[in-house]
This record gives structure tokens, sequence and C-alpha cells, in this order.
């Protein structure tokens, strides 16, 4: 029998490069489009020897154009790090607008399932907690988070338009604060900071008081429940996550505690529109996808912490 094939955009990026994995490790063929603007060649070096395994450098912003038949379009491609989207908001509008439609359109035309990455930062600064699907949000459009918040806001919309228009099976998954190995160490985000930081005996760089929460689920989870919503019937948007929430300050212990490090702590100013609490209400992905993450903070720190040694 054939192998079905997937194609990822943002495949060598931290989520795409483990879905990129999972997939081969499931059997199917996997098209890799990233243009390395923060995805990372390390990630996919491995992959690069199996032969059911191809890189295309290709800017998702542009057409895309591919001769092979294609079963699943995984829209992953997107700077994902607030430090990223701040220095990029041009390309970060673009990725969420245009190549989403890019990425609709080669959905269309190979009648392909399509799945869109999108974000717990569609809901905002959420005045509703935890987190349902059916929160409409709390954005600021025009602060500096809007070019992420509002691409991926427009990126769902087009999304349901190409559903309910052409009939395309289109699944939207939202994702809320994940991490694990192959994060880069200058990513930006929580984790891979205060793990670098502490690894090195820099001073922790905490943002505001520390008293901000945020709900941080582990790659493995998040990978298991993407591929279940993949190859499910759902097609109205699904929060994934670990619903157990901490704050910043919790999360400096714990990182300082597993990797026994002597970090002193600093505190920087709180970003613009920083949230400040975020936990998903994943009772739709129990009920629907039989999925909950099983790896606590602890031991996926534990995890991601002997990576970051190596
Ligand atoms: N944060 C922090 N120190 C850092 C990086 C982030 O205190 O070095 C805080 C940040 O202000 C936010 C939370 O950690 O409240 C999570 O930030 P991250 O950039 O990981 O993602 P976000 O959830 O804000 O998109």
């Amino acid at each position: 029998m054939h192998k079905q094939t997937a194609l990822i955009t943002g495949g060598a990026g931290f989520i795409g490069c483990h879905l990129c994995e999972k997939m081969l490790a499931n059997d199917y063929k996997v098209i890799c489009l990233d243009n390395f603007i923060t995805g990372n060649l390390e990630n996919i070096k491995p992959l690069l020897k199996n032969r059911n395994f191809r890189l295309i450098v290709h800017n998702v912003s542009n057409y895309i154009d591919i001769p092979d038949k294609i079963n699943y379009v995984l829209h992953c491609a997107s700077l994902a790090s607030p430090i990223d989207y701040l220095d990029f908001p041009i390309q970060t509008l673009k990725v969420g607008s245009l190549g989403t439609h890019n990425a609709l359109g080669l959905a269309k035309e190979k009648k392909a399932v399509f799945l869109l990455f999108s974000t717990s930062e569609v809901y905002g600064d959420p005045l509703e907690h935890p987190q349902k699907e059916s929160y409409w949000g709390h954005v600021n459009p025009v602060g500096v988070r809007g070019c992420y918040d509002e691409s991926k806001r427009f990126a769902e919309a087009i999304t349901m338009a190409y559903h309910r228009v052409h009939g395309l099976d289109t699944k939207i998954v939202r994702i809320f604060n994940t991490y694990g190995p192959k994060m880069r160490h200058h990513d930006g985000r929580v984790v891979p900071n205060f793990i670098f930081q502490a690894l090195k005996n820099k001073p922790l760089t905490v943002y505001g008081k520390g008293e901000q929460t945020r709900s941080f689920c582990y790659i493995d989870d998040l990978v298991e429940g993407i591929y279940r919503l993949l190859l499910s019937k759902i097609n109205e948007p699904v929060n994934l996550g670990n619903p157990n929430e901490f704050t910043i300050m919790q999360l400096v212990k714990l990182v300082l505690k597993i990797s026994g490090s002597n970090s002193k702590l600093v505190f920087n100013p709180l970003p613009q529109d920083d949230p400040k609490q975020r936990q998903p209400d994943i009772s739709k992905a129990k009920k629907l996808l039989g999925w909950h993450p099983a790896i606590a903070l602890e031991v996926g720190l534990k995890r991601t912490i002997s990576w970051f040694r190596k």
C-alpha cells in the first residue's frame, strides 16, 4: 500500500520537527517546508537521511507549488516567541494571513485534510478563566502582540471560511504554552530562557513580579493530541495544553531545584499586554479525543534540562 503524505509547514521549528518525527514514526511520508527564519536545520538533520522525508526551503507566505499527492497539510509555520514577533511583526502577520491562505489553497487543490496551528493568544489577556473554546477573547489589536494574535485570529477565520465554502476538512488546534527538547536556547520564551540562564549560572530574568501564570505542556503530550485531532472528524477549534497552572515564580523555583543552579534573580519590566493568567479548559479534547496530558511539569523539566545540558 502507498504511504500517505503529510506536508508540514514550519517543519524545522520546535513543534514542527517533533511532528515530522511523529508522522514518520506512524508511516507517513513527510514534506517539510521551512524558510528558517526561526526554524533550525539541526532539528531535522537526522531526518534528512530518511527516504520518506523531504525538505523544501520555502517561505509559505509565497505561493506553494508542490506536484506530489498530499493527504494532510499541517500549517505550523509561524513566529511563535514574543521576542521574534516583536522583531518581525510583518513576517508574523504575513505567515498567519498569506501563509495560511496559501496552505489552505494547497489543501483544497490536493483535497487534503488541513490542520491550522492556532494559539491560546487568540484569547489575549483573558477575562474568562480557565479559557474554553467558546470564549472570544480579549485582544489589543494595535498593541505589540497584535501582529501575532490578530494574524492567528484571521487564520482561524479563513480556515472556517474554507471549511464552510469549499467543504474542506479543516481542523484548528489552539496550543497553550508548550516546552521541551529542541527549543532554541535563545528562543526568548520563559522555559528555555530560565533553563539556559540556570545552567550558565546567570541571573534568571523574571518579568514583572512573576505573579502572572501560565500552564506548561510537555511537547510529547501536545504532539499526541495534535495527531489525534488530525485523524478526528472535528472541525471546530480544540484547546490543547496542560491545565496545571503555575506562577512564573513557581517555575523559577522548580528550574533552580531541578538544575541545582545558584543563579540569582533579576526583575525586569513586564512586557506590554503580557497576559496575567492562562489556563486551558481541555474538557473538549478529553471528551472528543480521549486525550489528556500525562507528563507533569517536574518530569518534563527534568527531560528538557538534560537535553539542554547536552
Ligand atoms: N517571562 C519571564 N522571563 C523571561 C521570559 C518570559 O518572566 O525570561 C514571562 C513572560 O512575561 C510571560 C511568561 O513568562 O508572562 C511566559 O512568557 P513566554 O514568552 O514564554 O510566552 P507567552 O505565554 O507570554 O506567549
